[in-house]
């Protein structure tokens, strides 16, 4: 299966990631915040920034601007597949509530 057969919307994706703005984001985000939010207390090196919130990358201001998460790849990968299969945002804010709009305590 090629790339080439994803959405519009991917291939805009695809194009802002390759943009100097994003990997001036990219690189900020790494410094200020160089591990994995997922693996700790134990230590990895985070290589992905994350858009926590999906919705926040509908726009290109909101691309840009966030909120991020430093990931490992494999914690990026595995976690925005179980988002895909099971459709919501999986985590929750700096006071526990739930980042996902559609849960029920969002309700
Ligand atoms: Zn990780």
């Amino acid at each position: 299966m090629g790339q080439d057969t994803r959405s519009e919307a991917a291939q805009e994706y695809r194009r802002l990631y390759r943009t100097r703005r994003w990997r001036d984001v990219r690189a900020d985000q790494l410094s200020r915040h160089p591990l994995c939010a997922m693996c700790l207390p134990r230590v990895t090196a985070a290589t992905v920034v994350d858009h926590v919130i999906k919705d926040s990358k509908r726009t290109e201001e909101g691309f840009f601007a966030g909120p991020f998460q430093s990931l490992c790849k494999t914690h990026h990968d595995s976690t925005k597949q179980r988002e895909e299969k099971r459709g919501h945002i999986i985590g929750c804010d700096d006071d526990g509530v739930p980042l996902d709009p559609n849960h029920h305590w969002n309700r």
